[in-house]
């Protein structure tokens, strides 16, 4: 049972005036240590996928496997980075990194090593003692990068992590998540609304549709290097 196996997902929330079905019945493997972006229109369900993947969401019905083991929450295995800049203003990048790793339960004695590797992943030596209202909106999503490579996780989960950012950087920093990737080889899970992203970054692309939490369609990459 390896990769993630989501088994007849269903994500339904309810508000005063009605529901809202989010997921509605999605089942799908993630093979290990592939890279899947999700795509669809705003509204489909994409977020709320990640989320229930990322323990953060329960589903209503429904079940989420990761390396055979049941999600049930939050999980140290799990990274997640999100599209808002969630960098700490009053630390600098390598206390950034640290800090999320102390939340963690990473021991002191390994915390700075660590660090210093997941900021030199993603670009970022030379501005370990920089403070985030100093660096561009790029440079800060390359921070929340680091903070949850720095984790070491097996999976990680992005939700639209460059959307706020121009088109050139975002297209740079695609290349950069998939450059780490390559190294790494991590699962990867991607939600982004770019379907030329999505083609560009991964290996398959699942597609939600507008009959919103479906996914209606996958789609395999053929790589031209591997
Ligand atoms: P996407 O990420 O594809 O834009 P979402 O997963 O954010 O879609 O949302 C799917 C649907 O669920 C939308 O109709 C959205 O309004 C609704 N939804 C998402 N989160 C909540 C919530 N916490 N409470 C109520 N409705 C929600
Ligand atoms: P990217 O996401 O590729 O870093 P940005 O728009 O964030 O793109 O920044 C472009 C380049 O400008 C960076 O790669 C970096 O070399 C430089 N840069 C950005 N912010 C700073 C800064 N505060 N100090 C020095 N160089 C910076």
């Amino acid at each position: 049972m390896e990769g993630i196996h989501l088994n007849d997902v269903h994500v339904q929330f309810d508000h005063p005036s009605g529901i809202t079905i989010a997921v509605d019945g999605v089942t799908q493997r993630v093979p290990p240590r592939s890279f899947v972006s999700i795509v669809g229109p705003s509204g489909c369900g994409k977020s709320t996928l990640l989320a229930v993947i990322a323990g953060l969401q329960p589903a209503t019905s429904g079940s989420v496997d990761i390396n055979g083991r049941r999600v049930t929450g939050p999980d140290r295995d799990i990274g997640v980075v999100f599209q808002e800049d969630s960098t700490l203003p009053w630390r600098n990048v390598s206390e950034n990194v640290e800090f999320a790793m102390q939340m963690a339960g990473v021991s002191k004695g390994e915390r700075a090593a660590k660090a210093a590797a997941a900021i030199e992943l993603v670009g970022l030596k030379g501005f370990e003692s920089s403070y985030p209202a100093t660096l561009s909106g790029g440079m800060r999503q390359r921070v929340a990068l680091a903070r949850t490579l720095a984790l070491q996780p097996g999976v990680v989960l992005m939700d639209e992590p460059f959307a706020a950012l121009d088109q050139q950087t975002r297209i740079f920093l695609g290349a950069e998540v998939r450059r780490i990737w390559e190294q790494t080889h991590q699962t990867v899970l991607f939600v982004t609304h770019d379907i030329s992203e999505a083609i560009l970054l991964s290996q398959q692309i699942w597609v939600m549709s507008y009959r919103p939490g479906h996914v209606i369609d996958v789609i395999d990459i053929d790589l031209p290097d591997e």
